[in-house]
Formats: structure tokens, C-alpha cells, sequence
């Protein structure tokens, strides 16, 4: 379960996240949408623990990992991270990297990354290199790799951005199958509001660093909170 409290991020004079809280229950996505620049990735990057708050607190299963005095750097916090600039090791094969930060026996730890690589379709690709893979391949062994460790949380930010349409789907639900089996408590930023309909269980829509509204899609889509709400939904189809 993870804890937003009155989150404050300001660089230079305006607040760039501006009070936000917001709770992820386990086994529960919680979709952070809203327009380019509105404040989500840094908001996200605060959890992570790579960015610092000037105000506010967050609690990662009721414990403090960030507030006033207090800063469990970000390798502590047992959060699993899927950034837009993803990186993999390059001198690590893709089975190495999903196996990458696992701590079970090595033939055990290897026969969980082959299994997350065939269920998002990459059985063939395991024993690739990074540079002998697409964009997109690559961008599925990252999810797998986040994945991996089961962490408790996991933060995504536009993690299926860059894959086809056709693609996009099919990982998506994998991912998703994969998170709710393991009782995830996910924190997913978006720009598109179709992408946060499919995933969400919640919807936190922001605006110029504020959540202006929070509810199931169903309630976000069909009342939403103003005009440039409903603008924001209308190009969904
Ligand atoms: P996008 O959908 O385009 O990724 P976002 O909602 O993720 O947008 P953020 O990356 O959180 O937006 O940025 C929010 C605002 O904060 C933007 O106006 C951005 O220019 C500004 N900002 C982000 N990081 C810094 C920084 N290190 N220094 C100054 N301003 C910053
Ligand atoms: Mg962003």
C-alpha cells in the first residue's frame, strides 16, 4: 500500500505538484493522468525517492519513507520502476537482464525471467543482447525486468508509449495479469485517457500540479468534474 500526504514539489517559484495525496491499495492501479507538463512524472519520480519534496510525506506500507528529517533512498524503498528512458545492461543478455535483481538460486532465478519473457511473447529473444533487439523488444524485456523482483509497488511512467497499437494491447493485459496476481500496488502515469480507462481501478486526473478529480473511469468519463474535463475525455472513442 502506498501513502501520498500533501505532496509539495516547487522548482523556482511555481509549485510544480501542488498538494497532492492519493492512496494505492495492494492489488490496485491507480492511473495519474493528465496533460503534457501537468506534474505526474515528477510527482512519480518523489515516490521513486530520485526527486526530493519540500513538503509532504509518503508511506510505503505504513512505513515513513519520506517526510521531514526522513529519506530512504530510492534502492531501500523495494519499489519497482518503469521510467520512460528505460535502460537496459547492455553487456547483459535479456534473460540476464530480467533475472538481473533477483535473489533466489541462480536456476531458479533464470527459469522465472524465461517464463516472464515467453508470456510478452520473447521466448526467442532470451538469449539476446540490447543492441540485437528492436525498440520494442527491448521496452518488454524493461517491463518483465520491473516486474521480476515482484516489488509491493510499482511505478510506471508511459510505460507502453512507442509500441504499436496491435502490441500495445496484448502487453498491457499481460502486464496487468501479472501485477494483479502478485497483488501490486501500481501508480501509473498517462497522457492518454483511453490507456488510464483499460488499466485503472482509479483514476487521479491533474491539472497544473493538483488532482481535480478521483473516481473509477466509469465515474471520471461519465461526470466529469468541468468543462476542461470532459474536453480532456472527448477525443476517446
Ligand atoms: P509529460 O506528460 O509531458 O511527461 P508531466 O506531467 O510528466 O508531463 P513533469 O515532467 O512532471 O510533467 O513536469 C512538470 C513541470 O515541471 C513542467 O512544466 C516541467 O517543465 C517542470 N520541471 C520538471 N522538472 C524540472 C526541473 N528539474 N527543473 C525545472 N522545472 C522542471
Ligand atoms: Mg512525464
Amino acid at each position: 500500500r502506498l501513502d501520498l500526504r500533501n505532496i509539495v514539489k516547487r522548482f523556482g517559484a511555481s509549485s510544480v505538484v501542488d498538494d497532492i495525496s492519493l492512496t494505492v491499495a495492494a492489488g490496485q492501479i491507480t492511473c495519474l493522468l493528465g496533460p503534457s507538463g501537468c506534474g505526474k512524472s515528477t510527482t512519480l519520480r518523489i515516490v521513486a525517492g530520485v526527486e526530493r519534496q519540500d513538503a509532504g510525506e509518503i508511506y510505503l506500507d505504513n512505513r515513513l519513507v519520506c517526510g521531514p528529517g526522513t529519506h530512504v533512498p530510492p534502492e531501500q524503498r523495494s519499489i519497482g520502476l518503469m521510467f520512460q528512458d528505460f535502460a537496459l545492461f547492455p553487456h547483459l543478455t535479456a534473460a540476464q537482464n530480467v533475472a538481473f535483481g533477483l535473489t533466489g538460486a541462480k536456476a531458479e532465478n533464470r527459469a522465472r525471467a524465461h517464463d516472464l519473457l515467453e508470456r510478452v511473447g520473447l521466448s526467442a529473444f532470451a538469449e539476446k543482447y540490447p543492441h540485437e533487439l528492436s525498440g520494442g523488444e527491448q521496452q518488454r524485456v524493461a517491463l518483465v525486468r520491473a516486474i521480476a523482483p515482484k516489488p509491493k509497488v510499482m511505478l510506471m511512467d508511459e510505460p507502453f508509449s512507442g509500441l504499436d497499437n496491435r502490441l500495445r494491447d496484448g502487453i498491457r493485459d499481460e502486464t496487468l495479469s501479472v501485477l494483479k496476481e502478485e497483488g501490486t500496488a501500481v501508480l501509473l502515469v498517462t497522457h492518454e485517457p483511453d490507456e488510464a480507462m483499460r488499466m485503472a481501478d482509479e483514476i487521479a486526473l491533474m491539472r497544473d500540479g493538483k488532482i481535480v478529480q478521483r473516481g473509477n473511469p466509469y465515474n471520471i468519463y461519465n461526470a466529469p468534474v468541468d468543462k476542461a474535463a470532459a474536453a480532456f475525455f472527448s477525443d476517446i472513442n
